[in-house]
């Protein structure tokens, strides 16, 4: 039990009673007690530490079970009851004090014993104790802090530095600037940093210095088709690489032209050993046949090439054959005096050298090709005798031969070069005739020979770029061929008058008595024959006539009166076949036309007559007139047998007639080659077109009225000519 302090001291009294038990566990005696807390030597500990909160102008108070004070710092309250809260095992918590200042209270209940010790102070002094104990440590904080920015402020400082020093360098870089070395130092990330920021700078420098290189190879390539100047700078950049030999040897076929040195190498070298290790080409070239490339970085270990005894040898070599699509044309390669090792990039870029080389080949080849081709051409184009020109596409003679040149030179007036050449009207027609294909014309030229000029297009790459034509002396054919008509001429002449003897008398031999039936079939026949022959002969002289110029009488006709004239002129032959006749003109706008109608008469009758002819029976024939430009066309069109296309373009020369097989038509092969004339004379001309099996249209073009100037003219016609075919 708690009881009041005794006078003077400062906390309360306690009383106990004890029981005293023997070892049976009975009690034998009762022991009772007091003792004074301020006193007890077991208190003494506790008192002091509450006396202590004194000092921080706070209090410990010290409660028994009951609430009652059992030690205050104002003694006259001790044993009085405690009006705070003290019922918690223990809490920390502010209240204000009566005199109005806040105040930290604790409360813990003691250990042991059922009392509670009350810890009471004020804020003020709770605040001045936390200070007390938080500045050493903020002052701490404050000066570690200042040491963190201090030690960062200078590294960072480093880094950035650094950093800046890496962004100008990357800056030049990108600016092509390669040339400013990064500076390795240290171990450290930044160290790292830069080393790799070196390695980097250095391997595109050697990249960018291995690209120029390339370009300037490239460019030496393409600027020169002399292959000793093309190969000039692959040699030089082959030389970088820091080769003592640097030689390029060509295979003996590689390029053309070069027929009197075949068997021998051709080479090109460049470096101070070029011509130390030159006999060692000639293997390298026949390893690099078998194996794109060699790559030696010690000659002597594999049994590769053989050297003869006291022969210099390189101590490392790179060779790469040289090829064209899949053809090896010769071979680069590098010899060294030092032993070495060849990086890949190294192979790479001298691989690179080869495929440029073998380009330089390949424009060298084409471009002697060309030069030998065309000094060929010239060659041909100078000895030959025939006259060979060249037109521009506007018609400007752009190439001559010497033969045309003399050709084009007559009297006076000596030619020397193609400009020169005047072309006459009808050449230089044919020579605009573009996209026709081949046409010829015969004309006279200054040197006072007759020429057959000949035209075709020359196209490249599908257009036509130039005209050429070629022409060929025919005066002595022309000479042969006028003493031919002039002498089938006066045959004829002189053998119209005994055939018209022969078939009087043939005709008077009925009248002079009686014949039996043989004697009258012989004499049928011999009229008949004479009929023949007398329109062979007629015929002959007609063409000769013709081809002479005599008696063209020019009127003008109404084409629709020819046609009908001709039409009714066969009408029976046709009646005969029952060959259906008709006319197909147009109702109108027909304008009359400048001829000789009785020789265009004679041309439509021999289409006509040919056109029933070789018609099947029943089948039709039409004669149509067109208009076209200043020409008037007729066109005989049949549905006969037609004409193959072998036999067309012979058609119209005299005496040619078309073999078929069980044909037995009496013609004389004169017919289509009167027609051609007759068109001619009057400036126009006669074709045809025909498919076998599906018969054949024949025309003749000729132009409305007939030129003033050009009345009957020798080149038109062929010349006074009767020819029996060229
Ligand atoms: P010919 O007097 O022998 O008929 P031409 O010069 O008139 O001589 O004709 C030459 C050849 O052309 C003839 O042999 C004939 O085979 C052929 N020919 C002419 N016209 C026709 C035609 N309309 N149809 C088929 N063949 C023809």
């Amino acid at each position: 039990y708690s009881a009041p302090p005794q006078s003077g001291e400062d906390a309360a009294q306690i009383s106990f009673i004890a029981a005293l038990q023997d070892d049976s566990n009975i009690t034998q005696r009762v022991l009772i007690g007091r003792t004074s807390l301020s006193v007890n030597p077991m208190t003494q500990s506790l008192l002091s530490i509450l006396r202590s909160m004194i000092t921080y102008e706070g209090e410990g108070i010290l409660l028994d079970e009951n609430g009652l004070i059992l030690f205050h710092p104002q003694t006259s309250r001790l044993m009085e009851a405690y009006g705070g809260r003290a019922d918690v095992r223990e809490t920390l918590f502010d209240e204000t004090a009566p005199d109005g200042t806040r105040r930290l209270v604790y409360i813990k209940s003691a250990r042991g014993r059922p009392w509670t010790i009350v810890l009471s102070l004020p804020a003020r002094q709770a605040q001045q104790l936390a200070i007390n104990i938080a500045a050493p440590i903020l002052i701490a904080m404050v000066v570690l802090v200042g040491a963190a920015v201090v030690y960062f402020r200078y590294n960072l400082g480093k880094i950035t530095s650094s950093l800046q020093l890496l962004a100008e360098q990357a800056t030049s870089i990108a600016q092509g600037r390669l040339d400013k070395v990064v500076e390795a130092k240290g171990e450290d990330e930044e160290g790292r940093l830069r080393t790799a920021f070196e390695t980097m700078r250095l391997s595109l420098k050697m990249r960018l210095d291995e690209l120029n290189r390339l370009l300037w190879v490239s460019q030496g390539v393409a600027s020169s088709l002399d292959l000793k100047q093309a190969v000039r700078p692959v040699l030089e950049a082959a030389l970088s690489v820091g080769a003592a030999s640097v030689r390029i040897v060509l295979t003996p076929g590689a390029l053309p032209g070069l027929d009197a040195e075949e068997s021998r190498l051709t080479c090109y070298a460049d470096g101070h050993a070029a011509q130390l290790y030159a006999d060692l080409d000639e293997q390298i070239l026949t390893v690099c046949r078998q194996q794109e490339r060699i790559v030696l970085s010690h000659p002597f270990r594999p049994r590769l090439l053989t050297y003869p005894p006291h022969a210099p040898i390189p101590e490392s070599l790179v060779a790469v054959a040289l090829k064209l699509e899949n053809e090896m044309v010769g071979v680069l390669w590098l010899a060294f005096d030092i032993g070495r090792s060849f990086s890949e990039e190294e192979i790479r870029f001298i691989t690179t050298l080869a495929g440029q080389t073998a380009l330089a080949v390949a424009n060298a080849r084409h471009f002697l090709t060309a030069e030998i081709g065309r000094k060929r051409l010239e060659a041909i184009l100078t000895s030959t005798s025939d006259p060979i020109l060249v037109t521009d596409p506007k018609g400007q003679v752009s190439l001559a031969n010497p033969a045309a040149l003399r050709a084009f030179s007559g009297g006076k007036e000596l030619i020397t070069s193609p400009k020169q050449i005047r072309l006459p009207q009808e050449l230089s027609e044919l020579m605009r005739a573009t996209n026709e294909g081949v046409h010829s014309i015969e004309l006279p030229l200054p040197d006072g020979k007759i020429y057959s000029a000949t035209a075709s297009t020359v196209y490249a790459e599908g257009r036509a770029v130039n005209r050429v034509c070629f022409l060929r002396d025919i005066t002595h054919f022309k000479q042969l061929d006028a003493l031919k008509s002039e002498f089938v001429a006066n045959v004829s002449h002189d053998l119209r008058a005994p055939l018209t003897l022969m078939r009087g008398y043939a005709t008077m031999l009925e009248m002079a008595g009686s014949l039996n039936e043989h004697q009258l079939g012989y004499v049928h026949k011999i009229v008949l024959s004479v009929e023949n022959m007398t329109r062979l002969v007629n015929n002959l002289l007609d063409l000769g006539r013709i081809e002479a110029g005599v008696g063209l009488q020019l009127e003008l006709v109404t084409p629709k009166d020819l046609v009908e004239k001709a039409l009714n002129d066969v009408q029976l032959q046709a009646t005969q076949k029952r060959i259906q006749l008709s006319a197909d003109l147009p109702t109108e706008g027909l304008p009359l036309i400048e001829a000789d109608s009785a020789l265009l008469n004679q041309a439509l009758h021999n289409l006509l007559d040919n056109a029933i002819k070789f018609t099947e029976a029943g089948g039709k024939v039409q004669v149509g007139v067109r208009v076209k430009g200043d020409q008037l066309i007729f066109a005989v069109r049949d549905n006969g047998i037609g004409i193959a296309p072998l036999d067309q373009p012979r058609l119209f020369d005299k005496f040619y007639r078309v073999k078929r097989p069980g044909s037995k038509s009496g013609g004389s092969g004169l017919g289509l080659a009167i027609v051609k004339s007759v068109a001619e004379r009057h400036n126009g001309r006669a074709w045809v077109e025909s498919q076998l099996g599906r018969g054949s249209t024949f025309y003749i073009s000729l132009p409305i009225r007939q030129p003033r100037e050009s009345q009957p003219s020798a080149a038109g016609s062929g010349g006074a000519a009767v020819s029996a075919g060229d």
